[in-house]
Parts: structure tokens; sequence; C-alpha cells
């Protein structure tokens, strides 16, 4: 290990300090990856935060349209205290400036380079080299999230390029937000817009989702590659779609379970989450009422908006609700396509004409 955790300091933030105990408790494996997270924290609001702060460089003028803030920027650091961190984090055999500067830029050639001269693991090296760019690069979240435009609809972060983290769904409406794990910087993203190339047609967007989402109460299948997907949700790869299986209802029944995890993660939370109940309540309604009327798949989005007009004006927060409930199902509908693709060989519409020029 690279650091030593007895010298690491903590973050005064209580909120911070609670979440990263439920970390601990949860995940007792990532007891030295949290040890970093709490001393790059500590560092980012706490003991450099200022110095930090006065780092931040101005974005150039000529920067092009779609490039980041840090666009070729230039931090003037004070080689003393920066040093001083990075040794604190990632040991003094290591080069502490030229660590910083590796990190920032994602360099991982770089780093592989440092971390064979200073004689330490590479991936070890890689991580805590990540951390120790976190105070500089929040401090840059800081000073350019105002100047955030609301037209920035890349997948990358509009501060220090990196790709988001996390997606999150904010507010009763559930807004797409996409954040970044190295500044902190959140930006809005359409919600049929893949992250990663930019699709928007829904027909060309799919997403992958676990077996253990809902019985196999198909055919064994031919082949190998369309029986199992890959036990991780990843929502925004692209895929192409064909005609589509489930009902409106399973998925709403999927939903359901998913939402009473949500609900429990909710009321562990200090702060007010009340809105937040008020939405997931509605919702829950509506997906009960979906599964017992059973609405066929081309008729589900008719169903939905009829429960919205019953529901007379003042109905938007169960409009909002519908509107991400509909959304839900078509990427699961779009899933089932994206599977069944995988299920018949992965065809190409090159195939058959490939065959018949022979
Ligand atoms: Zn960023």
């Amino acid at each position: 290990m690279l650091w030593s955790p007895a010298k690491l300091r903590r973050p005064r933030n209580v909120d911070v300090q609670q979440r990263v105990a439920e970390a601990r408790r949860d995940h007792p494996e990532a007891e030295a990856w949290l040890e970093l997270l709490e001393a790059a924290l500590a560092e980012s609001e706490n003991e450099g935060k200022a110095a930090w702060d006065a780092v931040v460089p101005a974005a150039p003028a000529d920067r092009p349209a779609n490039a980041p803030f840090l666009f070729r920027a230039q931090f003037a650091v004070n080689r003393r205290a920066a040093g001083s961190w990075v040794h604190r984090i990632a040991g003094r055999e290591v080069d502490a400036l030229a660590l910083l500067e590796a990190a920032v830029c994602q360099d991982d050639t770089r780093l592989e380079t440092l971390a064979s001269s200073a004689g330490a693991d590479p991936e070890a090296l890689r991580v805590t080299a990540q951390m120790t760019a976190v105070p500089l690069l929040q401090a840059c979240g800081r000073a350019f999230a105002a100047q955030v435009a609301p037209t920035w609809w890349e997948g990358y972060c509009p501060v220090c390029g990196a790709w988001p983290t996390l997606a999150e769904s904010i507010g009763l409406e559930r807004k797409r937000q996409l954040r970044c794990g190295r500044c902190g910087t959140a930006w809005a993203l359409p919600p049929l817009r893949c992250v990663f190339c930019g699709e928007v047609a829904h027909d060309q967007l799919g997403y992958l989702a676990p077996d253990a989402r809902r019985p196999d109460h198909r055919a064994p299948r031919r082949g190998g590659v369309g029986a199992r997907l890959p036990a991780a949700r990843t929502s925004g790869l692209c895929a192409r779609g064909t005609a589509g299986v489930s009902r409106p209802s399973e998925i709403c029944r999927e939903l359901l379970s998913a939402l009473a995890a949500s609900e429990g993660r909710r009321k562990r939370r200090k702060r007010d989450t009340t809105p937040d109940a008020i939405g997931l309540a509605m919702k829950e309604d509506l997906l009960e009422r979906a599964i017992v009327a059973d609405p066929a798949p081309e008729a589900f989005e008719e169903w939905l908006q009829q429960q919205c007009l019953a529901a007379g004006p003042g109905e938007g927060g169960l409009r909002a609700m519908a509107l991400s409930i509909f959304e839900e199902w078509r990427l699961a509908h779009e899933a089932d396509a994206f599977r069944d693709w995988l299920a018949r060989g992965a065809p190409s519409d090159d195939a058959p004409r490939a065959e018949a020029e022979r």
C-alpha cells in the first residue's frame, strides 16, 4: 500500500461523513479506497480549499465550442503545498507534480512510467493519482459551475473532459443529469441521447439489463450469445431493435420492486426528502394500477394519458410520473428487442445481400 491511513484526515462535513460511514458499512472491501476518498474530500473542503481555489485558471477565450473549460489549461501550483498533499496520499517515492499533471490529463501511459520509476503497483497508483487530482479539479468544478451552458449536450464533463461517473434522475419529472466523479460538475442530457455517441433516434437505442430482471419464460435459444447478457445495467448503450416481447404490466412489476428499494434508500437519508416521497407515492400508485389493468403494449401510452386526464386539472405531477414510466417501459421494450436480435445470432442487414451476391 502506498499510503498510511493514520496520516489521512477526515472531512468535517457531517452529511459526507455519514455517507462515507454507510459505504464503509455496506462495502467493507472498499476500505482502502474510502480512506483515500475521505482524505481528498477533507483537502477539497477544509484544509487546502483556499489554496486550490487560487490555482484555478481562466478558461481560454479561443476554446472550441465543444471543448471543456480546462482545454489546454495551465495551473500555477505552489510546489511545496501541492507536493506535500500528493506525497501524503501517494507516498514520497513519486514525482509529485508529474503525478498530479498526469492525473489531471488522465494520461495512463505517463502514470505507468511514474509507477515503474517509483517501484509502485501501476493499478494502485492510477487510482491514488486520481484522488490526488480531486482537490484541484473540485476547485475548478466550483469555479466554472455557473458558466456551464444549458446547451452543453456532450457526454463528457464540460469542465474537465472526463466521462460521467453516474447518471441521476432529478425532480418530479426525473430529468437525467450526468455527474463527473472528478470535478463534481453536473450537466443535463436529454434522456434519449446516447452519452457516448450522441445517437438520439429511439429505435437505434437500447440498454443492457441483468437476466435476473424477469423469470425466463422463453424457450431455450440457439447459440451461446443470446442466452445471457452481462449482469450490469448500463443505460445509454447503443444497440438496434426489432419486435419486442414484454407486456407493460411485467415491466411495471419490475419498476415497482426497483421503487421499493429506492424508497428504502430515501428513508435512510437525513435531508428533507418529502417532495421525493410525494412523487414516489404517485408513481407507485400508477404502477400498481397498470399491473391490474394490464394494457397491451401498443395501447400503453394511451392508457397512461387516460389516467392523467382522469386525474383532472393540476395533474402535472402525475403526468411527470406517467412520462417517466412510459420512458422506462420503452427502454425495457427496446432491451427485449436487443436480446431477441442477439438470440437470432445477431444478424446483420448486410448478410442476406452478401449471400445473394455469392
Ligand atoms: Zn469533470
